[in-house]
């Protein structure tokens, strides 16, 4: 799949998956571009005046769905959203100290899930898994 780093790109999938390009869309997408830290719906809300803010929370699931942000689980509860990097299913680990999420993906980690679904005869619509800690520059700094 394609990156899904630029606004150019993440307006080719939305398209390319039949959703129109309305107004509010570009914009949540302009503001998502100009991100580069893991924001909530309030401060995305707060970027975008013009938007309501149901709008903006719709527009952000949607995008959710084709890959083009993610959700991120914090361990205090909250929930924060970011543009995806790899523009397909991944896990985070997540930094308490600095905030940081870096993204990554296991075939055998994602196999692993769907067996033990299987195996409980649980109907899997999806999964997500967090990783908890400290990354390296923080830890060097303790
Ligand atoms: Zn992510
Ligand atoms: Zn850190
Ligand atoms: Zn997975």
């Amino acid at each position: 799949m394609a990156d899904v780093s630029t606004t150019e790109e993440s307006t080719e999938r939305l398209e390319d998956t039949g959703y129109r390009l309305t107004a509010p869309r570009r914009a949540v997408l302009d503001a998502i571009a100009g991100s580069n830290r893991p924001f909530t719906i309030e401060e995305l809300s707060e970027r975008l005046p013009d938007i309501g803010r149901a709008t903006v929370f719709r527009t952000i699931k949607l995008l959710q769905e084709l890959d083009i942000v993610c959700r991120v689980p914090l361990e205090d509860g909250g929930i924060r959203y970011e543009r995806s990097r790899s523009g397909r299913h991944h896990h985070h680990l997540i930094c308490s100290e600095c905030g940081s999420v870096t993204e990554f993906s296991d075939p055998t980690l994602d196999e692993a899930i769907e067996q033990n679904a299987e195996t409980a005869s649980f109907e899997l619509d999806g999964h997500s898994a967090e990783l908890y800690g400290r990354c390296a520059p923080c830890q060097r700094l303790s």
